[in-house]
């Protein structure tokens, strides 16, 4: 019997996994899906929110706000890309003036540092390309961008390098309580745990039911984006937000952190937590909306369409709680936006939650909390050229777009968490992300992680299970 399992691998139970994993505990991670970071963690804002939106003294805004500074903390330690750009809410009427200085006041009230109220002609001399509609905006200086996909990655390594056991492509199915903990059921054989976290995500609800009486629903809510190329990466320098309204934050125009330009979300409620459609009336909404701030967006720059599934619950705060009845077994539902803000704080309290339900808290002694990427295209001349010289699989540009070489995606397929898809390798070391998204090195990545993996090229996946590229060899052709 492990002491604890995680049920879910996005960034909530990734970041428990890595707090867990200070203890002297067995810790398990069991994931539905053949990577981590494929659910709503790898399709989002990518915001760290500040932490003025959520009402005062509630827990949703004392974890946004230790979330927000513990993100930036972290990522430095993790080496993840995270940049603190600073976040605009813009006012266009009285009424937006009448909700910023709202937002103005609950910020104070929560504790975000250095918020500022800026007057139109403020704005716009710091933000020329915003509509000159605008009568004002909140600056809060301390909101950032950052990849969550590897923020998420990044923590879930730290996990399994500090001892922590991940199964993939396994989705619990049962939940039985048995003597002293809980037995969970899988397609690759039955996980017995004394605790148990569920950071299912938007299937969170359905995972608790499994053991405890219905406490909370998901009403899933999807977001739409556009992703653009770099060439409008700097239209804006803030991440520029509207006012928040009653599905959320509204629509923003963001630079991310690779330097493109985000644009969205719109707000539809879907039936179903996996529905991550893009549609044609959704994303005409989110340009419609977009134009308000900054309407010079080159729509023809399009690199991307994506959508992500908020885990909107009954319950206006998160549901961070240990389950009725069921000693030991953590619910953290619910986890909507500021989720991704709040990861660290979430999983801190997770961790205390577990010690009071009885789990011994004994700290190792040769816990690591720091990772290193090498990311060909940030070093120097000389480093290159010494990197090269002793590995020359660091010479083969793979990715043009993005200058990623054949040497960082062997070391992704060698990294404490291998890929196993196309997208796998480009979640890790961004072979892909690119202008041509993936249409010119996706056959020669697929090579590498044939070749690497040791499995025929017809096995290499796009994404998740099934996304077969190559479905069978040609007469005469060797498929391997
Ligand atoms: C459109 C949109 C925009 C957002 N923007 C922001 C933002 O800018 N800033 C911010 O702070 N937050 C934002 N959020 C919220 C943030 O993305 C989430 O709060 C966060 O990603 C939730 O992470 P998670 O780990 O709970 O869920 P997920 O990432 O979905 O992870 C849950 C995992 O559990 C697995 N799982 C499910 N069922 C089972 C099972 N039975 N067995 C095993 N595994 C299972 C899933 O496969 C999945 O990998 C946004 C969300 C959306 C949808």
């Amino acid at each position: 019997m492990v002491d604890v399992t995680v049920i879910g691998c996005g960034v909530i139970g990734a970041a428990t996994a890595a707090m867990l994993a200070k203890y002297d505990l067995s810790v398990m991670v069991l994931e539905a899906q053949n990577d981590v970071a494929t659910g709503t963690t790898k399709a989002n804002s990518a915001i760290i929110h500040a932490g003025y939106d959520p009402e005062p003294e509630t827990q949703m805004a004392r974890l946004n706000v230790e979330g927000n500074r513990l993100c930036k903390e972290w990522a430095k330690q993790l080496d993840v890309p995270c940049k603190e750009i600073g976040s605009l809410v813009l006012a266009f009427d009285e009424a937006d003036l009448a909700m910023i200085n709202e937002l103005y006041r609950r910020g104070v009230a929560n504790g975000v540092p250095e918020l500022k109220l800026l007057s139109a002609e403020e704005l716009l001399a710091m933000e020329p390309n915003l509509s000159h509609e605008v009568k004002g905006a909140l600056l809060a200086p301390s909101a950032a961008v950052i990849s969550p996909w590897d923020f998420c990655l990044a923590l879930a390594e730290t996990a399994v390098k500090n001892g922590a056991q991940l199964k993939r492509s396994a989705p619990v199915t049962a939940i039985e309580k048995i003597e002293g903990g809980y037995r969970l059921h899988t397609p690759q054989g039955a996980v017995e745990s004394r605790m148990v976290v569920n950071a299912a995500g938007v299937f969170a609800d359905k995972v608790h039911d499994m053991i405890a009486p219905h406490a909370f629903t998901t009403h899933p809510s999807r977001g739409e984006y556009y992703l653009m190329d770099k060439s409008q990466g700097a239209l804006v320098d803030h991440v520029v937000f509207q006012c928040p309204n009653k599905d959320g934050k509204g629509v923003l125009v963001s630079p991310t952190v690779h330097g493109n330009l985000i644009v969205g979300p719109n707000a539809e409620p879907v039936a179903k937590g996996d529905d991550v459609a893009v549609t044609a009336d959704g994303l005409a909404f989110v340009r419609r909306q977009a134009a308000k701030s900054v309407p010079e967006i080159n729509y023809r720059d399009s690199i991307r369409n994506f959508a992500g599934v908020r885990a909107v619950t009954d319950q206006p705060d998160f549901v961070i709680a240990e389950a009725e009845g069921a000693p030991g077994f953590i619910d953290l539902g619910g986890i909507k936006s500021p989720g991704l803000s709040s990861a660290p704080a979430i999983a801190l309290q997770a961790v205390e939650l577990l010690g009071k339900a009885g789990l011994t808290l004994k700290e190792k002694e040769n816990y690591v909390f720091e990772r290193r990427e090498t990311r060909f295209k940030e070093l120097s001349s000389d480093e290159k050229a010494k990197l090269v010289e002793k590995s020359p699989a660091y010479g083969r540009v793979i990715c043009r777009c993005e200058t990623i070489t054949e040497g960082e995606i062997i070391a992704a397929l060698h990294s404490p968490i291998p890929p196993v898809s196309v997208d796998g390798v480009k979640r890790r070391c961004n072979a892909g992300m690119g202008r041509c998204q993936g249409g010119f090195c996706g056959p020669r990545v697929q090579e590498i992680i044939a070749r690497e993996l040791g499995v025929p090229q017809t096995e290499v996946l796009q994404d998740k299970a099934g996304s077969r590229i190559l479905l069978c060899k040609t007469k005469g052709e060797d498929a391997q």
